[in-house]
């Protein structure tokens, strides 16, 4: 996966090609899925939900430029794939999952397999954590309208990013914002990020 999905279509970060390389994504889907948890494209993971494509958690993880000494923001942490790859990648995560079924099997399995670094909330993520801001970095894994949140905005430590789907009429890509700039990168589908009472 590393090698044939990963480093050909230009991760070039160590330290995210370590993790991605680390990281049993078998063991984050479903039990009649195993057989297809390396292959290049995304996975249903029940509820309706799907764990990203191998590459896509990659990638929003090389935009985070993170060093390792970071507190991390994940909106949207289904199965807790792209968080435990993240903790590879820094000091630790504040992961929110507003469905709670699979906000406890994400918690559960985070602590069986070890990632304690991980702390796991049911919630609209799209409020962040304020208890927990500035955070070193934002990546949010449900596309948001027009622009990212506001309230995650605000809650980005200076110098540090957050990477999110955002969606404008029938366009759709992750966008980096830092230090108020906004880059724009390849187009993606990601299930929709409800807030408020949706
Ligand atoms: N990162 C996940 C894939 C997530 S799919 C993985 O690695 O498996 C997107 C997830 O975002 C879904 O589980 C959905 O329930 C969740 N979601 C949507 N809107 C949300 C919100 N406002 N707050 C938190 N989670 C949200």
């Amino acid at each position: 996966m590393v090698a044939r999905q990963l480093v050909r279509r230009g991760i070039g970060d160590p330290r995210v090609l370590a993790a991605m390389a680390s990281v049993p994504r078998e063991e984050f889907v479903p039990d009649d899925r195993r057989r297809d948890a390396y292959r290049d494209g995304a996975l249903r993971i029940g509820g309706g939900q799907t764990i990203s494509q191998p590459w896509v958690v990659a990638f929003m993880a090389q935009l985070l430029e993170l060093r390792g000494t970071e507190l991390v923001l994940e909106v949207g942490t289904g199965s807790g794939y792209a968080a435990a790859v993240l903790s590879e990648l820094c000091a630790g995560v504040i992961a929110i999952e507003r469905d709670p079924a699979l906000a406890d099997a994400a918690s559960t399995r985070l602590d069986k397999l070890g990632y304690a670094s991980v702390e796991v909330r049911t919630g609209d993520g799209a409020r962040g954590a304020p208890d927990q801001a500035p955070f070193g970095g934002i990546s949010v894994a449900a596309v948001a309208q027009n622009d990212a949140p506001r309230a995650l905005r605000e809650q980005l430590a200076p110098g540090a990013a957050l990477i999110c789907p955002v969606r404008a009429g029938d366009d759709e890509r992750l966008i980096r914002i830092r230090d108020g700039g906004w880059e724009p990168f390849s187009a993606v589908r990601f299930v929709p990020l409800v807030t408020g009472d949706g």
